[in-house]
């Protein structure tokens, strides 16, 4: 595909005009006090003479404080401490902090992951977690920059993950007084599909598409984050998954239903409940309960044909059929906002289909006409894929790539204990970190730091999610 005539004029750092996202947005969590917090080493200290956390005095905050490595070599550079500024958001599982990175004075977010070794479970589930986040490498999929330095194995308690910072996320963006013109959908639209096409070729299901997990810039770049719930693909049908996915309000109709297998489309059904939203910047389905979640649906959809109830649980069927009938009220959605076109209610439409096996897929969808200015704009002064020289703009070959591979979890079947799990995930950051820069750690003495840990610890004892294979 050529975009003659595509030049750099075309602004998309205006896609929020007269106004800086950055200031509207940035971090977005309640004051601290501490956010005006300097960085404790800064920009200024030079790499590899950084100061020692255990050289600051006091004996560090017990085991669940990270303590560096005592070096025992001279070439081994000195961690570089990082103190974190305020908290930015929680995930499903985990806190993500502001942080300045000492080594280059760079802001990025610092993700810690508590309780990793409870129990087997929750130790496999942080790995997949660390190890997808250090396989992606896609513009619109968030990933891992480092990984901070764990201490000696005896004292490894957390995970400190550090990935680029992210001004805002689209559920701030929706509910904000921002104008969002179709301009910044179709822009929005194309990166998560980009994004959900690139997971998806690598047999990942997300399984937690919302607003809040799609962060954003003032530029209008989107990337899709938290892992927490992510997991491969599993092809043999007659293997059960868990139904405890998705926010109640994106889930989909055969997860409601109680459906003990499903793929990828539980994600893009996800995708079109956040378009519809964009488009009405209302949710689309906000019930109290699983069971009004799904009249919700079937009052916009209508009630489905029996061939779409196959999976579902005796209960969900039964409800569906002793219900009235109830017929489709689908031009409902051309009222979401003046931007419900034909062209994006028709997109819409194949995304909200009842039936998985019959809803578009991502890749497929980013072949919807809808799409093509968003793929345009986004390629003409958004993306790393392309570039400009004098005479123009030179386009990529794959706008949409996929993954080079599949995400590996074989590793999976291997780990039997929580302390074999611990020895492979210590050794995974290690090995991950050779040859990189300044290896970093925390400073446990900041005032910083221990808000960061009592905030954790109140988060933690609030996640009772049940966990699953
Ligand atoms: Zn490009």
């Amino acid at each position: 595909m050529a975009f003659h005539g595509a030049g750099r004029q075309t602004v998309c750092g205006d896609l929020f005009p007269g106004s800086d996202l950055g200031h509207k947005f940035f971090c977005g969590a309640p004051s601290t006090g501490l956010g005006a917090t300097p960085c404790l080493t800064g920009p200024s200290a030079p790499a590899g003479t950084p100061r020692h956390p255990t050289a600051l005095g006091g004996g560090g905050g017990g085991a669940a404080v990270p303590q560096p490595y005592s070096n025992p070599a001279s070439e081994v550079p000195s961690p570089a401490e990082m103190e974190p500024d305020r908290p930015i958001g929680y995930g499903a599982f985990g806190v993500v902090w502001s942080v300045t990175d000492p080594r280059d004075g760079r802001k990025v977010a610092l993700k810690k992951m508590p309780n990793v070794f409870q129990n087997l479970v929750s130790c496999k589930r942080v790995f997949r977690e660390l190890r997808m986040l250090c396989f992606f490498k896609h513009d619109n999929v968030l990933s891992a920059l480092d990984i901070l330095q764990p201490p000696q194995i005896d004292c490894f308690e957390e995970i400190y993950v550090i990935t680029e910072l992210m001004q805002s996320d689209l559920h701030k963006v929706i509910v904000s007084p921002q104008p969002l013109t179709t301009d910044h959908i179709k822009v929005f639209l194309y990166q998560i599909l980009r994004g959900l096409k690139y997971l998806h070729s690598a047999g990942i299901l997300h399984r937690d598409i919302k607003p809040g997990n799609l962060l954003v810039n003032s530029n209008c770049l989107l990337k899709i984050c938290d892992f927490g719930l992510a997991r491969v693909e599993e092809p043999d049908p007659s293997r059960h998954m868990t139904q405890e996915v998705v926010t109640q309000y994106y889930r989909a109709p055969e997860v409601l239903m109680g459906c003990r297998h499903y793929g990828s489309a539980i994600d893009v059904w996800s995708v079109g409940c956040i378009f519809a939203e964009l488009l009405g910047r209302r949710i689309l389905f906000q019930a109290q309960s699983p069971i009004q979640q799904l009249d919700l649906i079937t009052d916009l959809l209508g009630t489905p044909p029996l061939s779409a109830l196959a999976s579902a649980c005796e209960g969900a069927r039964a409800h569906i059929l002793r219900g009235p009938h109830k017929p489709p009220s689908l031009s409902v959605l051309y009222m979401l906002s003046d931007g419900a076109t034909h062209e994006a209610v028709h997109l819409l439409c194949r995304m909200l289909v009842f039936d998985p096996a019959k809803r578009i897929s991502g890749s497929d969808a980013l072949s919807h006409p809808y799409l093509d200015e968003g793929r345009l704009r986004y390629h003409t002064c958004m993306c790393q894929c392309c570039y400009s020289v004098p005479t123009g703009r030179v386009y990529t070959r794959d706008f949409e790539p996929a993954a080079e591979r599949p995400f590996s979890h074989s590793y999976e079947n291997s780990l039997l204990s929580v302390w074999q799990g611990k020895e492979l995930i210590h050794r995974f950051i290690t090995e991950h970190q050779q040859g990189k820069r300044v290896p970093l750690c925390i400073n446990p003495q900041s005032a910083a730091f221990k808000t960061f840990i009592r905030s954790t610890a109140w988060h933690s004892s609030k996640v009772s999610r049940k966990e699953e294979r």
